[in-house]
């Protein structure tokens, strides 16, 4: 295979780079830097039929194609047999409000398509981290804070738009002419799929009373917190997602000064139907000493794009108040906001109804969810 400096005519009518370059030295460092990616060239299509034509060139070079959108997912080392698609200009987004659908490029992140879709009061079956692209996580089944009451990401899939081993085509739905083309939507709807995927065609759902937020404590509280949290599971709400873990908390705000850089005690939650699906959860802790930050509810869906902790620096989790041990009190919940939640309606957040009262939970330390309980290794 002929590639000149900067790959440019090695496939025909697609951005292509070659080792040594600075796109391809980006494209192949994964946000997962655990796995070290050496592919013979990167190939960066921007629509359906570069993306066929990338992988006709793989075929007739007798190369694997790789397709990675984030490299969240990245996890085997790639070498000189794979041509490396690097799918994140396959970004395009389209919500259409009256159906509640959404059509995404398959290099679309869940921030983007959430950003977009909330502003017509609808989300996805997004998972904890707003930068997880939406195939790899889609593919994989994807479990999020709607998950409880409304299923998995792959169960929202309605249709792929994409290209087979050979080069061609072709539309994965239920509705399809071809078997085959039936059988791949089964296979993209959490079995990782059949081809390399350009658009996605998903249900979204409506949700116009998000409650979502936070609590740390010290590692000292893990006892106390995981036996409350596991008493009361029976008697959740059947909308709240919750998540406890064991993480060390990185530094700045609004992570508290006595918690940063400490193994801390992480409980998040979320529900779709307000505060109440919490109800219980919330009276079950406050028989547990006091958290030392507590977000609940976060503010609104600028966190979506931005993170917990850029909103904080810029003051718009100002009312997340951090509770100093001496404000501990065993019999009461510390630091809850006294904010008014954002209304959808208010112009200034350009959307149009009912209450927001939520964020994304995976800026600052998101995790898992589905009423988990998990650790993360913690370094030393
Ligand atoms: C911070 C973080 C939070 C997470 N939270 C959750 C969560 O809440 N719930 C959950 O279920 N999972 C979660 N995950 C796991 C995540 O869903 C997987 O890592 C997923 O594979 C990431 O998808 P991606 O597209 O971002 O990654 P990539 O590394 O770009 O892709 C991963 C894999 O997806 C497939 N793929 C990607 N694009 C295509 C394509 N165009 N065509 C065909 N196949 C493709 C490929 O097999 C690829 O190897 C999380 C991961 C991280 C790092």
């Amino acid at each position: 295979m002929s590639t000149n400096e900067n790959g440019l005519d090695a496939i025909k009518g697609v951005r292509t780079y070659a080792p040594g370059s600075d796109g391809y030295k980006q494209a192949t460092s994964p946000r997962n830097s655990s796995a070290t990616q050496h592919p013979l060239l990167v190939a960066a299509p921007t629509s359906i039929g570069q993306v066929a034509a990338a992988v006709r060139h793989a075929a007739a070079h007798d190369l694997r194609v790789v397709p990675q959108a984030t490299g969240h997912g990245a996890a085997s080392e790639l070498g000189a047999d794979v041509l490396l698609l690097d799918t994140s200009r396959l970004n395009a987004i389209q919500i259409d409000a009256d159906r509640r659908i959404a059509r995404v490029g398959a290099g679309a992140t869940w921030g983007a398509v959430d950003s977009a879709a909330e502003k017509v009061g609808l989300l996805g079956r997004a998972g904890s981290a707003p930068d997880v692209g939406v195939s790899g996580f889609t593919f994989g089944g994807g479990a999020g804070w709607l998950t409880r009451p409304y299923g998995l990401a792959a169960g929202a899939l309605i249709a792929v738009d994409f290209v087979d081993g050979t080069g061609h085509i072709r539309r994965a739905a239920d509705d399809a002419t071809d078997e085959v083309d039936r059988a791949a939507l089964w296979a993209y709807r959490g079995g990782g799929g059949v081809g390399i995927a350009a658009r996605l065609e998903f249900e979204l759902v409506p949700v116009d009373d998000l409650w979502a937020g936070f609590l740390l404590w010290p590692i000292e509280a893990l006892d106390a917190v995981v036996s409350a949290w596991a008493r009361c599971v029976p008697r959740f709400g059947a909308a709240l997602a919750t998540s406890i873990a064991v993480l060390r908390a990185p530094s700045g705000p609004p992570i508290p000064r006595t918690l940063q850089g400490q193994q801390v005690v992480h409980l998040s939650m979320a529900s779709s139907r307000g505060e109440g699906d919490a109800a219980a959860l919330r009276q079950a802790l406050t028989a547990v000493p006091a958290p030392l930050l507590d977000t609940l509810p976060l503010p609104t869906f600028w966190l979506l794009e931005r993170g917990v902790e850029d909103a904080v620096h810029e003051g718009e989790v100002g009312e997340a108040q951090e509770a100093t041990p001496e404000d501990g009190d065993a019999g009461q919940v510390a630091g809850r906001t006294a904010q008014e939640p954002a209304q959808l309606g208010d112009p200034a957040h350009g959307v149009s109804q009912g209450r927001w009262h939520g964020g994304w939970l995976g800026g600052l330390v998101g995790q898992s969810h589905l009423n988990s309980l998990w650790c993360q290794s913690v370094p030393h």
